[in-house]
């Protein structure tokens, strides 16, 4: 994933992307981001577990643990079973699985199954299928220039979505000065498909027919006999006709594009099909190459076919399996019937973190290390191999407070550990099956194994790859010792050796996947993976379940989005429930009715409705994976395109969200430009923008700080509407670096919900949509500074709208005038979570108490750093020159700018001309958040460009008042500075 981890006193604070991985650019994603919350989780499986005759889990030490399994293999490996001994997998790092591979290999166990939500098996057969491909094709979204998207929500969950949105940016975003288009054709208009230029509404379930359409529109070309199977008039029928001339239309577009790239979701009912033929669409358009690619050492596939991991399932259930091992998989959530496989198994042994449903259902719980507490690997792309190191000891338990931490700390290794000290007694997961291999006596890592000789723990196993990748690609050693390499290599994280791709041509016997029957239905349900929860392995992290769903602002729950006009056919509404039922399996959830999805659908989230995972994720909302199936072909699980029975349930839903409108009300508060025109100022009528500079248009009863005090610095920060997807990493990396604290369902439901930052989202009667990161905008003529009576709320010499929280009283006169409703007050003293969540705190940062007024400060411990480092660079320069030392342009990055996959932000000093923050602020696109009220703010927006369709002009601007007199400058709110 990219990623470094911020320490401080011994234990990790914070994550943030690597500048230096392919992939993540130095950006992280939300999910990313409340990885910590993990790692600290109080409700972390924190001993070995075994079933005892009652039918419970109970505590044991490891020694015993590691007895039974040893048993359990050894009962089995000598009878000639080890055929009933199976592995099923879920996200991993490849480390792990590179382990278990050789192990069940060498035992002559089954081959380990890998359960993912979204596999990339498909994808490899249609390569192979089409091209002779035997591997994973890559994607180049940044070279595209046309992209079509069916159903694949690649800025939010498909693929590796903060990669993708990085070079989605550069695909499309106006700053980056070219003008790619994105269409996404689909059923419901998720963030992803609000990115894109235009939406193509697409019933669920007809992905295969529309491809084969739009191929049409292309050209079938040297296609045509592979797609003899698929027939065009039966496609046709399928669409209607209006539909299919808009899609024959839009596949001539993609054929006239100069680098088209097709890509499909994989999910419906011919999901295999649909990967298939965007593949065979983006070749025929002559994408391969450019916007796709096949590289020479290609990639194994991540994800088996659902059908397999059904039938080893059902092996297990019937017995064929007598001993299943799982490691960080919840079939038991996650697959259709997979709780009832689980419940009838011989043996099931579950190594992982989290006391999930798999976990709960086990004979043996094996904890094991987090990955921030552990060695691996990870192949992220062909060309970059991902390392991942421990970035703290294992989780400590809380000592005596005469015992500093630091000081039962020594020693290094996690072969050294002292469990006693541990709060989670956790085992690295490749040490465990070392040491297995070890007390069954197998020799399978030891000198005649396959692995490199005498591994024993997770490092020598992370060292061995790192060495072996070296070898494979001498180059990466940049001259250095294998030493010297070495620490390298971990310092940087990543190791990147470029392969090239190979050209491929469309086999004469090129073929498609069969069809699967579609079921037609006048509802027919859309399950989708919740943003932030995606396969809900990450709903035991609070902050995931607070920050505000992205197209819905749904907070701590799961319901369904139904099309006014279908929820009035049901007769539902806003606070009622609905019941989804289907093949014996049913949920009921709170009907939420919007426009943005398609008349007859259902869309449903997933990732909550878990029973098990700890408090923070038990008995929050409904699990629909019960509804899903396994496509007859055995491809997949068929999310989307089935039909479900309804039950309205009156007045029983209640949906928490943090906001009910979706509408700007005629004020240009987001704003927009068209393509034509986002070269030039076109202000609304009424508005007038400020440059913040003396001699600025806006007259003001106050004085001008900058002219005054301001001499030196004077922060601000860009905000470009073009580039932001609504993805809320940012919103969760100001969780993170500012201890902001989550406070439930409950108290979000009062309007009490703390975050600093939040995501806009303002949809315009054409369907466009804008997303709007909002946040204090450190005005210059602060509303809310001269309405405290304590001087709580000031304005700092630096251009910082500051709070003193111990100065605060709690009045909330501030938050009462605020004009943009960014201040959030401590009703309760939040800070008091469950150990040991207590140390995720960054110590940078005060933890605020119950009765104080907060609000973003521009990550102000950040700019002090960044101060004090230039002047710490200056030191031996004399006083003048300490004074006058000033941060570069790019040393001080806000967290939500530096964890923004979109480069949205760009911050910096305003009192410096060569920090770039003023030059972009000074484009034509800039505009102040209702700028016209005169609060001068230092946050700076650019318009949106709109490509395609009219734009939505906003002119309910409250008129500039001339009357006001400039300027007073006695009594003004900065009096006390
Ligand atoms: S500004 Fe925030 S929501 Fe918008 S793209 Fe960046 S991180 Fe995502």
């Amino acid at each position: 994933m990219g990623v470094r981890a911020r320490c401080r006193e011994g234990r990790v604070i914070n994550l943030e992307g690597n500048p230096e991985h392919p992939g993540s650019n130095g950006s992280i994603s939300a999910r990313v981001a409340a990885q910590t919350q993990g790692l600290y989780n109080p409700d972390r499986l924190a001993k070995p577990l075994r079933r005892t005759d009652g039918g419970q889990l109970a505590e044991i030490e490891w020694p015993e643990a590691m007895e039974t399994l040893r048993i359990w293999f050894r009962e089995r490996l000598d009878a000639g079973r080890a055929g009933a001994i199976a592995w099923l997998t879920g996200e991993i790092a490849d480390s792990d699985a590179a382990v278990i591979e050789a192990f069940a290999q060498a035992l002559g166990t089954r081959p380990p199954v890998n359960l993912r939500l979204q596999p990339e098996g498909n994808l490899a057969a249609a390569a192979r299928d089409l091209f002779g491909y035997s591997g994973v094709p890559e994607y180049r979204i940044d070279q595209a220039t046309f992209l079509v998207s069916f159903g694949a929500d690649f800025l939010e969950t498909w693929g590796d979505p903060v990669a993708q949105i990085g070079a989605f940016t550069k695909m499309h975003a106006h700053r980056e000065g070219v003008v790619g288009r994105a269409i996404y054709v689909g059923p419901r208009q998720s963030s992803t498909a609000a990115s894109c230029d235009r939406w193509v509404k697409l019933a669920p379930g007809k992905e295969a027919a529309a491809l084969r359409v739009l191929i049409e529109g292309i050209g079938a070309g040297e296609a045509a006999h592979a797609l003899s199977t698929v027939p065009l008039a039966a496609a046709q029928q399928v669409l209607g006709d209006e539909l299919s001339r808009t899609l024959l239309a839009l596949g001539q577009e993609v054929a006239a594009a100069e680098a088209p790239l097709v890509i499909a979701n994989g999910s419906g009912p011919d999901g295999a099909q649909a990967r298939a033929l965007a593949l065979l669409a983006t070749h025929l358009a002559g994408g391969t190459g450019r916007t796709i690619i096949f590289p020479q050492v290609p990639r194994p596939p991540r994800g088996a076919r659902h059908g397999e991991v059904k039938s080893l399932l059902d092996d297990v259930q019937s017995g064929a399996v007598e001993m299943l091992l799982v490691h960080s998989a919840n079939p038991a959530f996650l697959m259709p019937g997979g709780r009832a496989a689980l419940e009838a198994a011989g043996t099931v042994v579950h190594f992982g973190t989290q006391h999930d449903e798999t976990a709960h259902l086990a004979d043996l719980v094996l904890p094991i290390h987090h990955f921030l507490e552990t060695w691996g690997y990870h192949q992220c792309s062909a060309s970059a191999l991902g390392l991942i190191q421990p970035a703290m000891r294992p989780v400590p338990r809380q000592l005596p407070d005469d015992q500093p931490y630091p000081q039962h700390l020594a020693g290094s290794g996690t072969a050294k550990l002292d469990a006693g000290l541990m709060r989670f007694d956790s085992r690295p997961f490749p040490d465990t099956v070392f040491l297995l291999d070890a007390i069954l006596d197998t020799g399978v890592f030891g000198p005649s194994a396959e692995l490199p000789h005498g591994l024993k723990s997770a490092e020598d196993h992370f060292v061995a790859r790192v060495m072996a990748f070296a070898a494979e690609h001498p180059e990466v050693m940049e001259g250095l010792a294998p030493a010297a390499f070495l620490r390298e290599a971990k310092r940087r994280g990543v190791l990147i050796a470029p392969v090239p791709s190979q050209p491929v041509t469309l086999r004469s016997d090129a073929s498609l996947p069969a069809q699967n029957p579609v079921e037609s239905g006048s509802i027919t349900a859309l399950l989708f993976p919740h943003p932030f929860l995606v396969d809900g392995r990450d709903a035991d992290k609070p902050w995931l379940q607070e920050i505000p769903e992205t197209s819905t602002a749904a907070v701590w729950d799961t319901w369904a989005e139904i099309h006014p006009a279908t929820a009035e056919g049901l007769g539902v509404g806003l606070g009622d429930s609905i019941t989804l039922a289907r093949d014996g399996a049913e949920i009921t959830v709170p009907v939420l009715p919007l426009e943005q999805v398609m008349q007859g659908v259902i869309a449903v989230p997933i990732g909550n409705g878990h029973e098990r995972m700890g408090r923070y994720a038990a008995g929050v909302g409904a699990n629909p994976m019960p509804l899903a199936h396994v496509a007859q072909s055995g491809d997949n699980l068929v999310l989307h395109g089935f039909t479900v029975e309804t039950r309205a349930q009156a007045g029983t839903g209640e949906l928490v969200r943090t906001t009910f409108m979706q509408t700007q009300l005629g004020r240009p508060l987001a704003q927009a430009t068209d393509l034509a025109h986002a070269g030039e100022r076109t202000d609304y009528p009424g508005v007038h923008f400020d440059t913040g500079q003396p001699g600025s248009n806006l007259r003001s009863m106050y004085e001008r700080h900058e002219a005054t005090v301001h001499e030196q610095f004077m922060w601000g920060m860009t905000v470009d509407l073009d580039a932001c997807v609504g993805c809320g990493a940012c919103v969760a990396a100001c969780y993170a670096e500012n201890n902001v604290p989550f406070v439930g369902k409950e108290l979000i439901r009062k309007g009490r919900e703390m975050s600093w930052l939040r995501i806009e989202k303002y949809v315009e009667d054409t369907g466009e949509v804008r997303h709007l990161p909002n946040l204090c905008q450190h005005c210059h003529n602060a509303p809310c500074e001269p309405v405290c009576p304590v001087h709580a709320a000031y304005h700092t010499y630096e251009g910082l709208n500051g709070q003193v929280y111990n100065r605060c009283v709690g009045t909330r006169y501030c938050s009462n005038n605020c004009t943009y409703k960014v201040r959030r007050f401590n009703w309760f003293d939040y800070h008091h979570v469950p150990e040991p969540l207590n140390l995720l705190f960054n110590p940078d940062v005060t933890v605020r108490e119950r009765g104080v007024m907060e609000k973003c400060t521009f990550c102000t411990q950040r700019i002090r750093k960044g101060r004090e480092d230039a002047r710490r660079a200056v030191l031996d320069q004399g006083d003048e020159a300490y004074q006058a030392a000033r941060p570069e342009d790019g040393a001080i990055t806000p967290a939500c700018a530096q964890a923004c996959p979109a480069k949205v932000f760009h911050f910096g000093n305003m009192a410096d001309p060569t920090h770039e923050v003023n030059a972009i602020r000074q484009g034509p696109r800039s505009y102040h958040l209702l700028g016209d009220l005169g609060t001068r703010p230092s946050v700076t927006y650019l318009k949106k460009v709109v490509r395609e369709g009219e734009i939505a002009v906003h002119t309910h601007a409250a008129p500039h008042d001339e009357s006001v007199v400039e300027p007073a400058t006695e009594g003004s709110t900065h009096a006390h500075e």
